[in-house]
């Protein structure tokens, strides 16, 4: 090709990645928001299409481009397969394992393009050997990390934190490695072996890091991660010279760091406490499916006396928890949604930031759900309402209504920022026994004089009562 066209095609390609790491920028920004989610998500989708378009180009159309285009309809498939087929409850798992992928991939292309120098033979410049080894290192961290987080949460190992003696100090020798051999490739000084044996310490740093951390924490583990991924993918970006994979490394990177920080925030702990406190392992106390637990009394209410209730009920604010998640109750609740709206209820769904099992879980089930957005309301803006409802009807939630977390300064979850159910007139909780949630502790919620005990499924049970609405109780307004 002429230089000048050389030139000229190479502006027009580092234009295609400028519009690409708007588009992410911008995709990102509008996913802030559920009402324009599905925008930020087209809006990336076009620069990554950009993207290719751009790299088919540079390839020149070239026999590499053909295999690239394999690479590429193979991923798409197994990737829109996969969207497709997922349950919501099984989402944690599918971003684990495409995380993993992509860490390993960001490592794969940095291994190949620091051996294909043949540093056994020649002198590898300072910054390809600084920025491939460090890519090699956490890339394959964050492969065999998130294959554990994967295999973990689709229960095909244990959830439970596995821990042995001498864990810290193990995962510390390997650590040591892993910087040892960074250190020799980037100063040329062996650099074949040190570089394998930084990988293959990295490889097993992934698997020991993860396996004390128990599967409820997985979230918080895939979030870090994916920042571990995104800064693999930026360092590759800079061994080959891309700013496209610069910018949209840095972009997974940092999101997925704020990300941590902000789970750790809503959940009141460190993520030091996350990757090393084996928070799962903790004791659970659990009660009987009903009757008394603890010091308290419960009182157990039955399908007619709700549905009577919330009949007559003026405003409604729902907590919806991991147990609707489990329980697959959001189409329910969307049908209850409509005939408590019909009758002239104002009805509210409370999102607390860790509801779930991974961030936005409540708000991606509710939407899927299609209960308007705008009756979402988050934590700090629900609060204050609590004491002018009639009745908060917790759906399958625990820990994020525990009022444990303000009240007892001893409790696991102290200073955990909950949604005030409690405050409520009457609190009407759904689950299936006392048995604790995810911190396995008691609920003091649970014995409250306003506090009404529905023992059940929480499909079946707000089925029963959208039915009994509809069937018996007669129209108010
Ligand atoms: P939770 O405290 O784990 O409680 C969930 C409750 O749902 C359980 O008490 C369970 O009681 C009930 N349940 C389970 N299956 C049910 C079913 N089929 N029908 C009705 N109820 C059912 O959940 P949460 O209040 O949503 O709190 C989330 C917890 O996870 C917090 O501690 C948070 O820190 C932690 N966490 C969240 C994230 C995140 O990103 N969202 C990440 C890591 C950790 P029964 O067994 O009696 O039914």
């Amino acid at each position: 090709m002429p230089q000048a066209t050389a030139a000229s095609t190479q502006l027009w390609i580092d234009v295609a990645y400028l519009i690409t790491g708007v588009c992410f920028i911008m995709g990102l920004r509008y996913m802030n928001t559920p009402k324009t989610a599905r925008f930020g998500n087209s809006i990336s989708i076009a620069g990554m299409t950009i993207a290719l378009a751009a790299t088919a180009v540079q390839l020149h159309w070239s026999q590499q481009w053909w295999i690239a285009l394999i690479g590429v309809g193979a991923g798409a498939a197994v990737g829109i397969y996969a969207a497709r087929a997922v349950k919501m409850t099984a989402m944690p798992q599918m971003v684990a394992i495409f995380n993993g992928c992509g860490g390993g991939a960001a490592a794969m292309v940095a291994s190949a393009e620091l051996l294909k120098l043949d540093p056994a033979v020649h002198a590898v410049p300072f910054d390809l050997a600084l920025t491939s080894a460090l890519t090699a290192i956490i890339g394959s961290i964050s492969f065999t990390g998130s294959i554990i987080a994967f295999l973990k949460l689709q229960e095909v190992m244990t959830g439970r934190p596995i821990t042995y003696p001498g864990q810290q100090v193990v995962n510390a020798l390997l650590a040591l490695v892993a910087v040892a051999g960074v250190v020799m490739v980037t100063l040329n000084i062996d650099v074949v072996p040190a570089f394998f044996a930084a990988l293959g310490a990295s490889l097993v740093l992934g698997v020991l890091f993860v396996l004390p951390i128990g599967g409820a924490d997985m979230p918080v583990i895939i979030s870090l991660l994916n920042s571990f991924t995104g800064l693999a993918a930026a360092l590759t970006g800079f061994a080959l010279g891309n700013n496209v994979l610069i910018i949209s490394g840095a972009l997974v990177g940092a999101s997925g760091t704020l990300l941590t920080l902000m789970m750790g925030k809503a959940m009141n702990r460190s993520v030091a406490n996350v990757l090393f406190g084996a928070f799962g392992a903790l004791k659970t106390t659990a009660g009987g499916p009903t009757g008394t637990s603890g010091s308290g009394v419960v009182r157990e209410s039955s399908v007619d006396d709700v549905a009577t209730m919330l009949a007559y009920a003026r405003n409604v604010i729902v907590v919806p928890g991991y147990g609707m998640a489990v329980a697959q109750a959001q189409h329910k609740l969307r049908e209850l949604y409509d005939v408590l709206t019909r009758r002239g209820s104002d009805v509210r769904f409370a999102i607390h930031p860790v509801a779930g099992r991974m961030p936005g879980h409540m708000n991606v089930l509710l939407a899927e759900a299609d209960i308007p957005y705008d009756r979402l309301m988050e934590m700090d803006d629900i609060n204050p309402e609590f004491p002018r409802v009639d009745v908060a009807l917790v759906i399958g939630a625990n820990d994020v209504v525990n009022p444990a977390a303000r009240n007892d300064r001893n409790s696991p979850i102290a200073g955990m920022p909950i949604l005030n159910a409690c405050d409520a007139h009457t609190v009407m909780v759904i689950k299936r026994s006392m048995s604790p949630g995810f911190a396995g502790i008691d609920n003091d919620l649970y014995y409250m004089d306003k506090t009404l005990m529905l023992f059940g499924d929480a499909k079946a049970f707000v089925a029963s009562i959208v039915k009994e609405l509809n069937a018996s109780v007669p129209a108010l307004r």
